[in-house]
């Protein structure tokens, strides 16, 4: 396929400097292992990206979380990315130049024009990320384990990794601030700093599939986009708006796209537009349980994933 769009150059898998460099290495969730990683006092959060629930069933790269910590649910290739780490699709890798810096950043060619949008909204709050300090694909196992890193899928980038370590030191500096969390979920990420347990800090993650990359970012606009939702046209996908939605929220289109997509996912619900009330809270509370993530009535950026809400018609 041609690389069409602007900043977005062919991958050299035989030039990749991620897999030389382990000073830096980080980790994927799967890794967080609940003997040495406390998990926050207080439970799982409202669906900040880390509240997911373990999905039993075949996948063999799945490592099952010991409660209460959660682990990714789904590898990335239960969600249609094809293999990872030790075989690559290194021919779907791009660089995504990036950032004030021009970041070179070999990812999915799907998700690289919201890698490019994600690095130039954080580095609006942040200031430039480092050339030489910032990495995406890497063909390599989550240390310690045999299951794929998301970096061997080309589904996360490491931003400034010297300043942002992976830690389970809560007193830990780190230059990339809370800001990212919703950021991040603007464009269908998670970022390593809400992990729970053992943070890392530099690290971004797709959540999605291939059709929700493309969703977002068709519906985002050109490179730079704001993303921040409820524009573009009504069918088309909404991203998420970069903040919770639960009982109480009011009435507005990403509440009301939230509720059509309730209906659609065939839970019960039956379609109305208003505020999120009993019946919203209740019927997320269906989807979130058919769709193994945690059961809070909340959506946050992973139940929005999962709910594929579409831009409302006015
Ligand atoms: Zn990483």
């Amino acid at each position: 396929m041609e690389n069409t769009a602007v900043g977005i150059e062919p991958f050299d898998a035989s030039a990749n400097p991620a897999d030389t460099d382990d000073r830096f290495v980080d980790d994927d969730p799967a890794d967080l292992d609940p003997a040495t990683s406390p998990p926050d006092a207080d439970g799982p959060p409202a669906d900040t990206g880390n509240g997911l629930a373990a999905m039993p069933g075949p996948t063999p790269q799945l490592r099952v979380a010991r409660a209460p910590l959660a682990v990714v649910a789904e590898s990335a290739t239960a969600r249609g990315w094809g293999p990872g780490w030790p075989h690559p699709q290194t021919d779907r890798i791009v660089v995504a130049v990036c950032g004030h810096n021009n970041l070179r950043l070999p990812v999915r060619r799907e998700i690289a024009p919201l890698v490019q949008r994600l690095v130039a909204d954080l580095e609006q709050q942040h200031g430039p990320f480092h050339d030489g300090w910032c990495w995406g694909f890497a063909n390599r196992a989550i240390r310690g384990s045999s299951t794929p890193s998301n970096h061997s899928w080309g589904l996360a980038v490491d931003l400034d990794a010297p300043l942002n370590p992976m830690t389970s030191d809560p007193r830990a500096s780190h230059t990339i601030g809370s800001y990212a969390s919703g950021v991040a979920a603007r464009y269908g990420f998670r970022w390593g700093g809400d992990y729970r347990g053992r943070k890392d800090f530099m690290h971004f993650e797709f959540l999605g599939t291939p059709q929700s990359a493309a969703g977002l970012a068709g519906s985002a606009g050109g490179t730079g986009g704001t993303g921040t939702g409820g524009t573009g046209r009504p069918g088309s996908p909404m991203p998420y708006p970069g903040r919770t939605l639960q009982r109480g929220s009011p009435s507005g289109p990403a509440v009301w796209a939230v509720q059509e997509a309730l209906a659609r996912a065939g839970v019960g619900y039956t379609a109305g537009r208003g505020p999120f009330g009993p019946r919203t809270d209740a019927a997320v509370r269906a989807f979130q349980a058919a769709s193994r993530l945690v059961v809070d009535g909340v959506v946050g950026p992973r139940t929005w994933t999962a709910l594929h809400p579409a831009v409302p018609a006015p």
